[in-house]
């Protein structure tokens, strides 16, 4: 007979700098720390826990994401675990698209979501074997975030959109950890391109009540972004007639995407 153990994991996002999230996942004895850009807010939640740090993960090269690594790994002896082709001169575990770590119990698949940096890898953890509908959680770190996605520093917009379609393709109950509380300034944006859209509507209003009353709005649900993030709906009518009337060159599903990104970038 097969046993399931069925520990409950908590997530928990430690507010860094202005608007970074440093995640940690943890089953009340180990934890994952993903992208600790610093280790103040990340040291006090484990130590006041007990919590054994199991792995640190580093999902792109950025010093907001990168910073606190070497010295968390110095102050808890965890494994250190960063993309195959970023954040070079550093000892770490390497991974890249198909790799699967074993951590707290749980399979995290890697997944190559190139595009605002060249070699950014995304962790998806979730319980392997006979577990319907169980959560999974997606550390997606600046590629996608809730009604947006990060800015394209070293990737085209072909790299990004296909990124972006891959996660996209995960489990609508996933929940998606990006790294940045850039929600409403997305949802306002979002609200610009798709006027349209009562669930992004309802979204925005959600968001806004969440951050009155100092919560976060991550992590978020894939199957509401499908609904509600303009760069995982370029093929959408609504979005792509807004692309067209801002640039007209917008012609195909990736030139969607890039007017509908640089846009972005232009709005205020
Ligand atoms: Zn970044
Ligand atoms: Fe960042």
């Amino acid at each position: 007979m097969a046993f399931t153990h069925t520990t409950p994991m908590v997530l928990h996002p430690v507010p860094a700098f202005s608007d970074n999230y440093i995640w940690i996942l943890h089953d009340n004895t180990a934890a994952v720390v993903v992208d600790p850009g610093e280790t103040r807010g990340v040291m006090d939640y484990l130590s006041a826990r007990g919590l054994r740090t199991e792995a640190i993960l580093v999902t792109h090269h950025h010093a907001d994401h990168t910073a606190g690594a070497l010295a968390l790994r110095e102050a808890t002896g965890a494994r250190l675990i960063a993309p195959a082709t970023e954040w070079l001169g550093v000892d770490a575990e390497r991974v890249h698209e198909g790799s699967v770590l074993s951590l707290l119990g749980l399979d995290w698949h890697v997944l190559d979501v190139p595009g605002h940096t060249a070699g950014h890898v995304a962790y998806l953890a979730r319980s392997e074997g006979l577990v319907p509908h169980s959560t999974q959680w997606l550390f997606c770190g600046d590629t996608l975030f809730s009604g947006g996605c990060g800015r394209l520093f070293e990737g085209s917009p072909a790299q990004m959109l296909a990124s972006l379609d891959k996660l996209a393709a995960l489990p609508g109950d996933t929940l998606v950890c990006g790294t940045h509380e850039y929600t409403l300034g997305n949802l306002r944006f979002a609200r610009e391109a798709d006027p349209d859209n009562h669930v992004l509507a309802g979204w925005q209003a959600h968001c806004e009540d969440l951050r009155q009353a100092g919560q976060p709005t991550l992590p978020a649900r894939l199957a509401r972004e499908l609904d509600i993030n303009p760069f995982l709906r370029v093929r959408q009518p609504a979005l792509v007639q807004a692309a067209q009337a801002h640039s007209p060159l917008a012609q195909d599903d990736v030139a969607v995407f890039a007017a509908l990104r640089e846009w972005k970038n232009v709005f205020r």
